[in-house]
């Protein structure tokens, strides 16, 4: 199949989600990107195995997914090409090009390659070096969590386009700029976290959302509390209070956003929040159970909000039906009550 043209120049709704700035292009979106690059049926239930090459001027790197299987230079130009073996969202695949600063590396067992645009200067390269080599802890603190790590190499890109967010690209999530605090590293638990909710277990639909970005936004909770900050429960009492029942925050039933609020701040927030109130209700052993079999259950595959529902009532032995009602498919704040979670 012959399939041409320049990214950069189309949009669709008004979306121009390929980014190409300077000596560097990006192939990084959510929810549309994979056609602006490749022909795809785009939608995240439909998972494969991906093969990339990408032919590039000399000199310069391309960063994908996965494996690198081979690189090779013909006269003026370098192909890369880059192998995910487990099955994988299209939104998910992702390549960035340009001139890089790569590393590699095998960390107890697991493959690791990192990249940071050579567009930093000398400190920032080697401060964004740091922190992507972060990962392969973060993921295997992930999986002390969430169980068996999905895929067969992980790491991290950071870009400097300025694409104004992150994004959990399979095997390999992709970053603008972080700096060096807390909350740079925070948002790498965040991406990798989503390896587990998003890449290996994906939405049926996208309303589903909330089952990517509440537990991604969990996890940071929970590593922050296992790494001697503040308890995912104070930080469940500190989001409800600073939310009055007045506030438009509540009004958004997470179960169901609709499209144009897909990645709304409730997705993320009440969707911890949740997730929080769960493990008050049923305790921290059936939540941490609940997750793995989440993950186990629907490994390359996808779930949908009520099969995660249904999951967790299975594994507590507890009705929570009004639970989630109020959680999840309520406009309204949750009453702060033991059924809910918040006494
Ligand atoms: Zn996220």
């Amino acid at each position: 199949m012959s399939y041409h043209g320049v990214p950069k120049r189309l949009s669709y709704g008004g979306e121009k989600p390929f980014f190409a700035e300077k000596d560097e292009a990006l192939a990084v979106n959510q929810p549309h990107i994979a056609p602006w690059w490749f022909p795809v049926n785009d939608h995240p239930r439909d998972k494969a195995t991906y093969d990339v090459t990408v032919a590039v001027p000399r000199g310069n790197q391309v960063i994908g997914n996965g494996t690198l299987v081979s690189r090779r230079t013909t006269g003026a130009r370098t192909s890369y090409h880059w192998r995910m073996r487990q099955p994988m969202s299209s939104y998910l695949a992702f390549f960035a090009a340009g001139r890089y600063r790569v590393e590699s590396g095998v960390s107890h067992g697991l493959p690791w390659t990192v990249a940071v645009s050579k567009w930093f200067g000398p400190t920032a390269q080697a401060q964004q070096l740091r922190l992507m080599k972060a990962s392969p802890g973060i993921v295997r603190w992930l999986s002390t969590q969430f169980g068996r790590y999905p895929f067969d190499s992980t790491g991290g890109v950071v870009t400097s386009l300025d694409t104004g967010f992150a994004l959990e690209n399979q095997s390999r999530p992709t970053y603008p700029f972080l700096g060096n605090g807390h909350e740079a590293h925070t948002t790498v638990v965040h991406e990798l976290a989503h390896q587990w909710f998003g890449d290996d277990v994906s939405v049926r639909r996208w309303s589903d959302i909330w089952l990517n970005e509440g537990f991604a936004t969990w996890a940071e909770w929970r590593y922050d509390e296992t790494h001697g900050r503040t308890g995912a429960a104070a930080r469940l009492r500190q989001q409800y209070s600073s939310h009055p029942a007045s506030d438009p925050f509540w009004r958004l039933r997470i179960a169901e956003p609709g499209h144009k609020r897909l990645f709304d701040v409730p997705v993320y927030d009440r969707g911890a929040m949740t997730l929080q109130a769960l493990r008050n209700r049923i305790g921290t052993t059936d939540l941490l159970r609940v997750l793995r079999a989440w993950a186990a259950q629907h490994s390359y595959s996808t779930g949908t909000v009520e099969e995660f529902e249904a999951l967790a009532a299975r594994v507590s032995g507890q009705d929570l039906d009004g639970f989630f009602d109020a959680w999840v498919r309520t406009g309204r704040r949750p009453a702060p009550t033991a059924a809910n979670g918040l006494a």
